[in-house]
């Protein structure tokens, strides 16, 4: 079993369909749910799905009835959740940059729309003010804070393009926020809500000048709030006292966590190197690089089902007689490797292996490179007898094509 989670005694990869695929356990999103649910109810916030993190549509019945709608980072997107996400829910879109014809576009249909710079929210300010119904309208502020330590995923480097920061408000005199209704600031990442603590904290001391003449302020995503051991009574705590404080509505816009825990990308062992001088290779009929991206830009090595990670400096009791492998990619990439792990028995060629935590940053970014298929996307739902499961999509050649010309 796992060590970092309890999953459901169920066999992900028993599914008769060819490998690689994607497979998202409803239960698993329901749990999820249960818990922003209860956060929603405690604090009366508003909780948004980011689809950057997790669009695939197919599922979003089992969390739209929870949440209050969507956070769009395109037009795409916006319109993806307009069509996809449930009657009544609201569409919020935060972009570094609109276009003219994107924006014209969005303002049919987007409730909230927030702006990364003065100059767009001017330049845009008649468009939106024409549109057929009333836009609330954010900017998104860069306080200059971030304990994000990886430079990909920092909004507050000194070469950031995230945000007004402080300065550029007071350069911007007293009527700078004229036609404004909100803030928003986006600065963790897979964080606790210690870190919200302290970056609430910062953007009070340097923004609450601001904050009479706004409705509400976005908290931005970065909250792991499903992960094990997150406090959620500080997560409460904050925007309760928050909301007293000031007097703003607070509204939470997170992706990965809806759908942490919740999916697996099941592959299966086409060859197995033998190593005469180290450790045998699997080559598996996915890839890092293709399939599950973050791997490699993160980076890190995910989890699989029935095997332990093999980390340098920490040996488990399995290590001692387990069967050690390299997983490599079936792409051309020298570095598309995926991990080292220890199994209880021997891998042979056909065997299928369960990667897990594969829902969100997988289905929405993945790629055709080296023309390899792209896995299909499959439901289930453990808690019904049988398992309930659904092929929502197989891909095949004429996807790789009609992306190209
Ligand atoms: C990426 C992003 C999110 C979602 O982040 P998660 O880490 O998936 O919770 C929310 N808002 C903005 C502006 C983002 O860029």
């Amino acid at each position: 079993m796992n060590p970092i989670f309890p999953y459901p005694e169920f066999d992900y990869s028993k599914v008769d369909i060819d490998t690689p695929y994607y497979i998202i356990d409803r239960a698993l999103i329901r749990r999820n749910m249960e818990i922003l649910a209860d956060v929603r109810k405690r604090t009366g916030a508003r909780i948004l799905l980011a689809l950057k993190a997790f669009s695939t549509w197919g599922v979003f019945d089992e969390i739209s009835p929870y949440i209050d709608g969507v956070a769009a980072s395109s037009l795409n997107e916006a319109r993806l959740g307009l069509d996809y996400f449930g009657k009544g829910k609201e569409i919020h879109v935060y972009s570094p940059a609109y276009s003219l014809d994107e924006m014209k576009a969005i303002c049919k249909i987007a409730d909230h729309i927030v702006f990364n710079s003065l100059d767009q929210w001017k330049r845009f300010r008649p468009i939106v003010e024409d549109a057929p119904k009333k836009i609330q309208i954010g900017l998104r502020i860069n306080p200059e804070y971030s304990e994000v330590q990886l430079e990909i995923y920092n909004p507050c480097t000194t070469r950031s393009r995230f945000g007004v920061p402080l300065e550029g408000l007071i350069d911007a005199g007293v009527n700078a926020l004229d036609g404004i209704d909100g803030f928003h600031f986006h600065t963790m990442c897979q964080q606790g809500s210690d870190v919200l603590q302290r970056t609430v904290q910062v953007v009070c001391e340097r923004f609450e000048k601001y904050f009479a003449s706004l409705k509400w302020i976005n908290f931005g995503g970065g909250h792991h709030i499903t992960r094990r051991g997150y406090d959620i009574n500080r997560l409460c705590r904050i925007i309760t006292d928050f909301q007293q404080k000031y007097n703003l509505e607070v509204i939470l816009e997170p992706g990965e966590t809806h759908v942490l825990h919740t999916g697996f990308l099941v592959a299966t062992v086409l060859d197995v190197i033998e190593n005469p001088n180290g450790i045998d290779v699997l080559i598996v009929d996915t890839s890092a690089s293709a399939h599950m991206p973050d791997v490699l830009e993160m980076p890190y090595t995910p989890e699989i089902l029935g095997a332990r990670l093999n980390v340098d400096d920490y040996e488990s009791p399995l290590d001692e007689g387990g069967y050690k492998y390299i997983i490599g990619s079936k792409t051309c990439l020298s570095g598309d490797i995926i991990g080292d792990y220890t199994f209880n028995h021997p891998i042979k060629i056909g065997d299928r292996l369960v990667f897990e935590d594969m829902s969100q940053y997988t289905t929405c970014k993945n790629t055709t490179f080296n023309g390899i298929r792209l896995p299909s996307i499959v439901s289930c739902d453990s808690q019904v007898e049988g398992g309930l499961f659904r092929v929502h999509r197989q891909f095949d050649y004429n996807d790789f094509r009609n992306r190209l010309s």
